[in-house]
């Protein structure tokens, strides 16, 4: 049996290891906390362990989306114990350790703490963590980049020229704290209709590729505008899960090449 110095360094290792990825946006609504369940799940499936922190104190959707809706957390030593995922992906969130709406509520320095529970919780032998940062560029946001040290950072934005205006504040949060920016995922882009089949843009066509190369950031690609990602969605059934996702998987191939 390994001593307690050798189990000491091999916790050290682990974490040392251990790449945090922050999912960022500028503002609510544009996909960031669908990306992220699915992006984690991509990962996995690409042979990551995965783990994903829903740090999004606005709107903590993560149970629902992974599928674990009502689940709490267990802790030792008031080390926080993530919940497992059907999909693989342990999972622990803000929403979990309140009444659902109240850490809408919480004041800055209390939001931060939470964030530290759910970052330093027992994630094992988890190589990748998957961050899932509410909107903006608040105190979550700011305690994340400065404690924590992301890896690097992914920001998601639909077409729109006033996301991408959001968005470039989110990028700007991440450049001054030194955390590289992955790259600029488009989400909502282009819906084909289910029954004519024509294909439009509601919210505009080539917005955020055209607004990554202006900020010299890298593209990392689209997600189509799908009712059938919102039901899965809704679900609790992540697409990314499905054996024929076309649309994650090349996301999480890129971001594994980052890596
Ligand atoms: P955010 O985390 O940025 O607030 P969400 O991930 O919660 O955004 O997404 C907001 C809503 O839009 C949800 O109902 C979600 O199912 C839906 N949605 C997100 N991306 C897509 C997409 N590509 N196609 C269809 N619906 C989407």
């Amino acid at each position: 049996a390994p001593g307690v110095a050798e189990v000491r360094i091999a916790l050290t290792a682990e974490r040392s290891t251990r790449r945090l990825i922050a999912v960022a946006s500028g503002k609510g609504g544009v996909g960031k906390s669908t990306l992220s369940a699915n992006l984690a799940i991509a990962l996995s499936r690409a042979g990551r362990r995965v783990g994903l922190v829903d740090a999004d104190i606005y709107g903590p959707s993560q149970p629902r989306l992974m599928g674990v809706e009502g689940t709490r957390p267990t802790a030792k030593d008031k080390v926080l114990d993530p919940v497992p995922t059907p999909y693989g992906v342990p999972l622990l969130s803000m929403g979990q350790l309140v009444e659902p709406g109240r850490a809408l509520a919480w004041r800055g320095p209390m939001a931060a703490g939470a964030l530290g529970q759910l970052v330093e919780a027992d994630w094992g032998a988890v190589d990748t963590l998957v961050l899932d940062l509410p909107p903006g560029t608040g105190d979550v946001q700011l305690t994340m980049v400065q404690k924590y040290r992301p890896t690097g950072a992914v920001i998601v934005s639909t077409p729109q020229d006033l996301a991408l205006i959001d968005a470039r504040r989110a990028i700007d949060l991440f450049e001054k704290a030194g955390v590289p920016i992955i790259g600029l995922v488009e989400n909502m882009a282009g819906y084909v209709c289910p029954h004519c089949g024509e294909s439009s843009d509601p919210f505009g066509n080539g917005g955020a590729e055209a607004a990554a190369a202006e900020l010299g950031i890298p593209f990392l690609g689209r997600v189509p505008l799908t009712i059938a990602l919102r039901t899965a969605s809704d679900a609790g059934k992540p697409p990314a899960a499905d054996p024929g996702d076309t649309v994650f998987a090349p996301l999480a191939a890129r971001l594994v090449a980052w890596l």
